[in-house]
Order: structure tokens, then C-alpha cells, then sequence
């Protein structure tokens, strides 16, 4: 089964109308040369501006975060119908970022990613292991804990994508060989199939997010498992996600 690769930038909070439009504008030049499907995930207040940017060009648009409701009192968030309506195609849940600083659980995540397919987003569900968790040998018991309560049921290849992040790779410069990834990604792929379908696993795209950059892609988007990439620092140069891009072969 050949999975289309998707290389998406996680901005997090970096970016102005000026800089962030200037990156945008750049991925979207150089995306004809890509055999990849690309997104990017900018802050809330770029996510309308950029949009309208990018109309017409192949590079897509996703939010970072939504709410599991669909309106109300909930000061500060944004509901995933809203992002719909602005034109965003995908919304990350899950990240670790937001699990630490923002106490989300999988519950959390789970209700999230159920908001999303409601509003016809694509959900990009993140999980990964800590480093102690990982120390202990306990990697894959908690990657299944928290794929069982992070992914819900109706989850299909065409509504979500998981992106495995182990959290000591991420901005840290360290990863997981390429084989230490993919074996994660297989157990992610087996786990699900038993949940979700054997047909829809062979399609779900299962990105490898952590320390991705232009000079350690090619080696770990050739493993067979992982089929893209979730890029935090080096989605915020356009010439380094770009040459991430081109490492990502059809
Ligand atoms: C991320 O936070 O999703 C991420 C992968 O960050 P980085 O690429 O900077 O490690």
C-alpha cells in the first residue's frame, strides 16, 4: 500500500502577519516541486490572513488546537467548526505541549478529535513517550494506552492522521533511529488495525514528529511505516521545511 507523505509545520506561538505571511508565501512557491501533500499549522490570529493566502496553492491549512464543543462560554478557544468556516482542513489535538501545559488528557484529546471529524476536519490525534517512560521500557504499553484513549471510534484514513512524537525529541535535537520509529509506527498501525480495520490502517498516515530536519528526513521517512512528518523548529524556515519536503518521496 503506498501512503501519499504529508509534511506539516507545527508554527506553534512564532509568527507576525509579516513573518509568518513572508513563510507561508515561501512554502507555498516551492510546492509544486513537491511529491508530498503539505500543510501548515500557524498561530490562531495567522490562521484567516494565511488562509486566504494560500487559496489556490496545494500547501493546506490546520489549526493547532480546538475545542471539543461546538460553541459557549469558553473564553479564549476557538471550536472546530470555526476553523471549518475559515478554511482549515486539519486541526492538531493531542500535542504534548498542550497535554503538559494545559493538563489535556486522552479523554481530553479523544472529545477533540470526535469535535473535529464532526466539523469535517481532519484530525492530526499526537501521541508519544516520555523519556523515563521510554528509560522503562514501557514505550509501547503507553503508546497503545494512549491510542486507545486519544483515537475515537469512526476515526478512518480520510478523517485523521496520527502523529507519533516522542517527547524527548522534540526540540531537543535527539531522535529515535529510524528503525527505534518505525517499530512504534508498525505498533501503531497493528494496534489500530485491530480497532478501526485492517483496509483503513493500510491508508492511515502516521507521521513522525521530533528533531525532523533537513539532514535526518531522508532516512527516516524511507522506513516503511512512517509516511510524513510533523516539523515543529524547522517548519519555521521555509528552505529547511521545503528541503524536508523533498526528502518525502511518493
Ligand atoms: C513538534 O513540536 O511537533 C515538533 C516536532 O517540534 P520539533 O520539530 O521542533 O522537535
Amino acid at each position: 500500500m503506498s501512503r501519499k507523505p504529508l509534511i506539516a509545520g507545527n508554527w506553534k506561538m512564532n509568527g507576525t502577519l509579516e513573518s509568518g505571511g513572508a513563510l507561508a508565501q515561501a512554502v507555498a512557491d516551492g510546492a509544486a516541486d513537491a511529491a508530498c501533500d503539505l500543510l501548515v499549522c500557524p498561530p490562531a490570529q495567522l490562521l484567516y490572513p494565511i488562509g486566504r493566502a494560500l487559496a489556490g496553492t496545494p500547501v493546506q491549512l490546520g489549526a493547532q488546537d480546538c475545542h471539543a464543543e461546538e460553541k459557549g462560554a469558553h473564553t479564549g478557544d476557538i471550536a472546530a467548526p470555526m476553523l471549518s468556516d475559515i478554511g482549515c482542513s486539519h486541526v492538531i489535538v493531542g500535542h504534548s505541549e498542550r497535554r503538559e501545559n494545559h493538563g489535556e488528557t486522552d479523554g481530553t484529546v479523544r472529545a477533540k478529535a470526535e469535535a473535529a471529524h464532526r466539523a469535517g476536519l481532519i484530525a492530526a490525534i499526537c501521541l508519544g513517550e516520555t523519556e523515563a517512560i521510554r528509560d522503562a521500557g514501557k514505550t509501547n504499553s503507553f503508546i497503545i494506552g494512549q491510542l486507545d484513549g486519544s483515537v475515537p471510534e469512526g476515526s478512518t484514513a480520510a478523517n485523521t492522521v496520527i502523529a507519533y512524537e516522542p517527547v524527548w525529541a522534540i526540540g531537543t535535537g535527539r531522535t529515535p533511529t529510524p528503525a527505534e520509529a518505525n517499530e512504534v509506527h508498525a505498533l501503531i498501525r497493528s494496534h489500530l488495525s485491530d480497532r478501526l480495520g485492517a483496509d483503513e490502517c493500510a491508508k492511515l498516515r502516521i507521521l513522525y514528529g521530533g528533531s525532523m530536519k533537513p539532514g535526518n528526513a531522508a532516512e527516516l521517512l524511507a522506513q516503511p511505516d512512517i509516511d510524513g512528518g510533523l516539523i515543529g523548529g524547522a517548519a519555521l524556515k521555509a528552505e529547511d521545511f521545503l528541503a524536508i519536503a523533498a526528502a518525502a518521496k511518493g
